[in-house]
């Protein structure tokens, strides 16, 4: 007799899945509108690792309807673009702010690494407004943001090192009936 596997995950802003990814459930309607499921949509995380090598994890059977598939896969590819503009603009932005503290007295890697990641957020937030806030405004009714994931390294719950997946699921109906099909324990605010 074989248990069923459960998956174990946090719900914070996203969804956690610390434990038994390919165990979890997606509610049987589109994961936008509540629509019938037309489509099923799949994720190839992979990522290397320091300490725990290359990971590769499959994700499916995220619902979609007919109407709402293509604009998920538009929502997708402004993504990337945006994410390619971020660098293409951030990392100029970033080299210059650690020239110019080059010829400074006791800069320190430390503070280059630090330059870097203020450039590639500067970035990020100039391609929001080139590309997301532009996009947003004016084809409001043919793109639409995706289900997302992601892997993070991280100190799980049970003080375990280990890879865990972020689930980033927009729409608020269906993220409670996502967390209420897979049991997922909603962490009250303390006041
Ligand atoms: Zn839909």
């Amino acid at each position: 007799m074989e248990l069923e596997k459960k998956p174990r995950i946090r719900r914070n802003k996203n969804f956690i899945v610390e434990e038994n990814i390919d165990a979890v459930h997606w509610p049987r309607e589109c994961a936008r509108c509540g629509g019938s499921v037309d489509v099923e949509d799949k994720f190839t995380l992979e990522k290397d690792f320091k300490t725990l090598g290359k990971i590769h994890i499959n994700l499916s059977g995220i619902p979609y309807c007919r109407e709402c598939f293509p604009m998920i896969q538009r929502g997708k590819k402004i993504g990337q673009v945006r994410f390619i503009l971020a660098l293409v603009l951030g990392i100029p932005i970033a080299a210059l702010m650690i020239l110019s503290a080059a010829r400074q007295p006791g800069t320190t890697f430390i503070l280059c690494g630090l330059l870097l990641v203020i450039g590639v957020l500067i970035g990020y937030g100039l391609s929001w407004l080139i590309i997301a806030l532009p996009v947003k405004l004016l084809f409001k009714k043919s793109v639409a943001e995706p289900v997302d994931a992601w892997l993070i390294e991280e100190q799980k719950a049970n003080g375990i090192q280990g890879v865990s997946v972020v689930l980033e699921i927009p729409y608020r109906t269906y993220a409670d009936k996502f967390a209420q099909l897979n049991g997922v324990v909603i962490e009250e605010k303390k006041k």
